[in-house]
């Protein structure tokens, strides 16, 4: 059978069920089997790997991932897809296909159960409504895995992927470096999609660090002094701190950074990761 990569049989297929394509559930079906194959290599994708995929749609990387993995989950929240998926993916007796929303799905319990909590691999075609808390979730719920191969919106692989001193560079990109190295791996024109979104896309592969690359004595207290000083991102880390919702004092703040050599007026997005880091545990100890 012809895959759904060719586009003609993706719009056979919309024709042959009615379907009405739903913004809502961020519906944009990927049609050019070039980019399929990058994102399967970006992965690295064997006959070893249990593959995770949120909102397969048509199921058109689905076919690729069932060709490429030992075993495919595919979580898909639109119930009118799932008959589609059923006959999309009849010739594959690898694919498990669950009707529920991936923000519900307890995931670390389904990896347990399909893969004897062996590290999984996450690939996804990203409803990009919900890209932070699905990638952020993975992450923070500690879920065995190798890597996430995801395609996103192009400013937001950009955002994961910025170092210190650039205007990308945020509180997503730490919290995403904290865990995983980033590496964009292709840019997607929307020509690629239908329907095509109103924004740049880019594939990007988030690799989870065996052992994390900083060690932070409270981990939820640095990322509330990152998120703090970038709420403010204009102000200084002194300001954005005092007034950031923390329970700490000018004085305590002057005192860290002047421990730390860090000019008064630094702001927070010079800091790198390690910085943040030595920064919340010298304020941890002065609030003692
Ligand atoms: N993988 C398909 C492809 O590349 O052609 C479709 C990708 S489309 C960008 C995103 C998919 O995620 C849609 O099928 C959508 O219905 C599904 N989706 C949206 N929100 C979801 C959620 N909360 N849980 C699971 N799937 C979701």
């Amino acid at each position: 059978m012809e895959k759904l990569s060719n586009p003609q049989v993706t719009i056979e297929t919309i024709k042959k069920y009615d379907f009405a394509f739903q913004k809502k559930f961020g519906q944009n079906f990927l049609i050019d089997s070039h980019v399929l194959d990058k994102i399967i290599a970006a992965a690295g994708v064997t006959k070893e790997d249990v593959v995770l995929e949120i909102g397969p749609g048509f199921g058109t990387m689905t076919q690729y991932l069932a060709e490429a993995a030992k075993e495919v989950i595919a979580v898909e929240i639109d119930k009118t897809l799932i008959p589609i998926l059923h006959e999309t993916l009849a010739d594959y007796d690898n694919v498990t296909i669950i009707n529920e929303d991936i923000l519900k799905v307890d995931i670390a319990k389904l990896v347990e159960e399909k893969n004897g909590g062996k590290p999984i691999k996450v690939v996804a075609n990203l409803p990009y409504y919900i890209t932070t808390p699905i990638i952020m979730g993975l992450f923070e719920s500690h879920v065995p895995l190798d890597n996430i191969t995801v395609m996103v919106q192009k400013e937001v692989a950009q955002r994961m992927q910025a170092g210190p001193g650039t205007k990308d560079y945020g509180a997503l990109s730490l919290a995403v470096q904290f865990y995983a190295e980033p590496y964009i791996v292709a840019n997607v024109p929307p020509n690629c999609f239908i329907p095509r979104p109103g924004v740049g896309s880019a594939v990007i592969r988030l690799t989870k660090w065996e052992n994390p690359p900083i060690a932070v004595k409270d981990e939820s207290f640095m990322f509330s002094l990152i998120r703090a000083s970038f709420n403010q991102r204009r102000k200084t880390l002194q300001n954005s701190l005092v007034n950031g919702g923390i329970q700490i004092t000018k004085e305590q703040v002057v005192e860290a950074l002047e421990q730390m050599e860090l000019s008064p007026t630094v702001r927070g997005e010079a800091l790198t990761l390690e910085e943040f880091a030595q920064l919340s545990d010298v304020l941890c100890e002065c609030r003692k």
